[in-house]
């Protein structure tokens, strides 16, 4: 059997970030079907490759804006997602209001703050938080506290320099909470806000999992598991999605890399590949999985978790690489030996993508990212052409060599 030549994998894992990070994907959330829509297309890729996909159901609780998330300064309207950008837990906010600035000089007002909290202002006002000067770690997370403290009462707006990172989170205020770019607003501005929430309990997500069977007559009987999460953050209203093209359509594009790799070249253990919904929600796709696995979590030799795989012109940081110093070797031989990324950097436990509760589940895992390239994370510029892939075929070639060094 020919082995698939570099340019075709890179190829072909441009094509499916492309698609995954597209705008008829919505973000892979929780609005107009977006995270259905790349169930079903990873569910084909299986199906293609002759391994018929398994699903496995469970629920969770997000907050979702499914139609609009509109807001203008004094008549102006503002860009969603650059702009400003919806806060995870905001609510509703439907009309135009008049601004309270609370800053470091008054935010130390008692009389000012009560007679906020006191009176409805909710149909006239909003308050606008704005952090500047104030330096210390401690007072700014005790203004903005302070800040969404205000969120059930009337809208918040939080002015902000940083750059926009948004999640998905499982509850909300009772009012529109926005962070807005600082430069944009004056004392005396009016806000419209047409901002519109839906906490959406019991959302159905599901896992897809496929199986390529192991060639070894003892080992076949064990698994090697390839894991990437295929949810992202969906959209912000009618007017913004989240792309997620590195996070993670990147890492789906690498399983399914592998995917096609072992359905043409069998492994001698049983390769177990899933992609999980609800990562971006608080890991609780891959924590079902643990609860509920499909295949006996004893018996799996090792897992591999792919996330963000875009980028790596400085090498690829592997989680849990300190707990498995003899994988790591191998790892390090195989890139030393074959010259392929720049550096393997080692990192400890980290509970920051689907591997963590494998770890937990006593399940020997890595968990690989790339490092360098771009910084859009968690925003509206990850997108497909932001992405250099120019290390995807050496990952690529990384991982098939330590899957079967195994
Ligand atoms: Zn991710």
């Amino acid at each position: 059997m020919l082995p698939s030549r570099a340019q075709d994998v890179v190829k072909k894992a441009e094509k499916t970030i492309a698609d995954l990070a597209s705008p008829e994907f919505h973000g892979r959330g929780y609005v107009n079907d977006g995270l259905k829509k790349a169930e079903a297309y990873i569910a084909a890729r299986f199906s293609a490759g002759g391994a018929e996909p398994r699903f496995q159901a469970f629920t969770h609780t997000v907050n979702t804006f499914p139609d609009s998330v509109r807001v203008s300064l004094n008549g102006k309207k503002l860009r969603t997602g650059v702009d400003f950008m919806v806060h995870p837990n905001s609510g509703t906010s439907q009309r135009v209001f008049e601004s309270i600035v609370i800053n470091r000089n008054n935010f130390t007002d008692i009389d000012l703050l009560r007679n906020i909290y006191q009176n409805d202002l909710s149909r006239t006002h909003v308050v606008v938080l704005d952090p500047k000067g104030i330096t210390s770690p401690d007072s700014l997370m005790e203004f903005r506290a302070m800040a969404l403290a205000f969120a059930n009462n009337l809208p918040v707006v939080i002015l902000s320099s940083d750059k926009f990172t948004w999640s998905v989170l499982p509850d909300a205020y009772r009012r529109a909470v926005i962070e807005m770019r600082d430069t944009l607003f004056t004392e005396g501005m009016s806000i419209g806000m047409n901002i519109h929430n839906e906490l959406k309990r019991d959302f159905k997500s599901r896992n897809v999992i496929a199986v390529v069977p192991g060639t070894h007559r003892k080992k076949k009987k064990k698994f090697l598991m390839v894991t990437a999460h295929y949810d992202h953050l969906g959209r912000m209203g009618s007017e913004a999605y989240i792309p997620g093209a590195n996070d993670n359509a990147s890492g789906v594009a690498m399983m399914l890399a592998l995917f096609d790799h072992y359905v043409q070249q069998p492994a001698e253990y049983t390769l177990v590949f899933v992609a999980f919904a609800g990562e971006e929600a608080g890991l609780v796709g891959s924590k079902f999985y643990t609860e509920n696995a499909l295949y006996p979590l004893e018996k799996v030799r090792f897992l591999l978790n792919l996330d963000l795989q875009g980028t790596g012109d400085e090498g690829l940081t592997v989680v849990n690489a300190t707990l498995f110093p003899d994988e790591l070797k191998m790892l390090t031989a195989i890139n030393d030996r074959e010259d392929l990324v720049a550096k393997i950097k080692v990192r400890g436990e980290a509970g920051n993508s689907d591997h963590y509760w494998f770890t937990k589940a006593g399940v020997r895992c890595f968990f690989t990212y790339t490092l360098g390239g771009t910084k859009a994370y968690h925003d509206v510029n990850d997108r497909a052409d932001q992405l250099p892939l120019s290390e995807f075929n050496d990952l690529y070639r990384l991982y098939v060599a330590f899957l079967d060094g195994l």
